[in-house]
């Protein structure tokens, strides 16, 4: 059944067709050993892409994590988010926090809701951080959040700075880490020691990845979440915390279960540090904090 007029492409979809492929880039990997699309600015064509996904009428979720002061991260995260993340798409943000009151309000385009979640707060900002593995799988567990077709789970520390869209679909998806690009696998920051659930041999892994973002379905969030929550109450019973805590055993996961998709940095740039000459676009770009300040109780 696949000539029927009704698994055609819609018409604007063909009139992209027309004009035929755009020049790719030559000056950056655009595809993993595996091949998985690695996306830069040039490596896609996001008329076609929103042609042919803006008819599916997708929900897409986020999670954001916003305990203590990292409140205030937030109005200038969901403005930006409301100018360059998902335009023309339906999109719930999920907060997770535990000052409800300092959600701030902020104009939301026709589509996009924001859901506020109770959380605790953690003593240790790195158990702030890596408990969110454990938080987000049993919002997905006890249907808290259902109903999207795909979920972000992104750091609250950053702005969107630009096109931030239906090029990052896929069932999993993670962005290379901006500190890590193009050195050798057995420089990168994986967990080295035997000992830990998120170890990685020097010969192992094809990239480092940030955790600051990784997206997908529910089943596959569901997955890394759960794996990585697993293995980070093993190194605790066993005493140990891995180099990057969750970092390290989103790593790990991804070793081995090999997204469908990578970001390049584009999608996490350092805004402390030089931009590389392959980032032609900076789409989500950290905030400059005062680490000492803003992790003091
Ligand atoms: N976080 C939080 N409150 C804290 C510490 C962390 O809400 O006191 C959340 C927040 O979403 C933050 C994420 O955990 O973006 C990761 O922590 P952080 O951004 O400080 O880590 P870094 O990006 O500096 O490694
Ligand atoms: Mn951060």
């Amino acid at each position: 059944a696949l000539n029927t007029e009704h698994n055609r492409p819609p018409a604007l979809v063909r009139k992209i067709q027309r004009n035929g492929p755009q020049t790719p880039r030559t000056d950056v990997m655009l595809v993993t050993p595996w091949l998985a699309p690695i996306i830069w600015e040039g490596s896609f064509d996001q008329k076609l892409l929103d042609a042919t996904y803006k008819p599916l009428n997708f929900t897409i979720g986020m999670t954001l994590f916003a305990v203590a002061k990292y409140t205030r991260f937030l109005k200038p995260f969901l403005e930006s988010a409301e100018k360059h993340f998902m335009q023309g798409y339906r999109v719930n943000y999920y907060i997770f926090t535990d000052i409800p009151e300092q959600v701030p309000r902020v104009e939301l385009k026709p589509g996009r809701s924001v859901v506020v979640f109770n959380t605790v707060k953690y003593s240790r900002w790195q158990e702030i951080s890596l408990r969110r593995m454990e938080i987000i799988n049993k919002h997905i567990m006890n249907k808290s959040i259902r109903e999207v077709d795909y979920l972000y789970c992104l750091d609250v520390d950053l702005i969107f700075t630009n096109h931030y869209g239906a090029e990052t679909f896929a069932p999993l998806v993670a962005v290379l880490h901006p500190g890590y690009f193009n050195i050798l696998r057995n420089k990168f920051p994986y967990e080295r020691r035997p000992e830990s659930q998120a170890y990685v041999p020097k010969d192992h892994g094809h990239f480092y990845y940030i955790a600051a973002m990784f997206g997908g379905t529910l089943n596959n969030i569901v997955d890394v979440t759960a794996a990585c929550h697993q293995a980070l109450q093993v190194d605790k019973v066993n005493g140990i915390e891995a180099a990057w805590q969750e970092e390290s055993h989103l790593n790990k996961y991804l070793v081995t279960n090999m997204p469908h998709k990578i970001l390049s940095m584009e999608y996490l740039c350092n805004s402390e540090a030089p931009t590389p000459a392959s980032v032609k676009v900076c789409r989500f770009s950290t905030v400059k904090k005062n680490h000492a300040e803003i992790r003091a109780q």
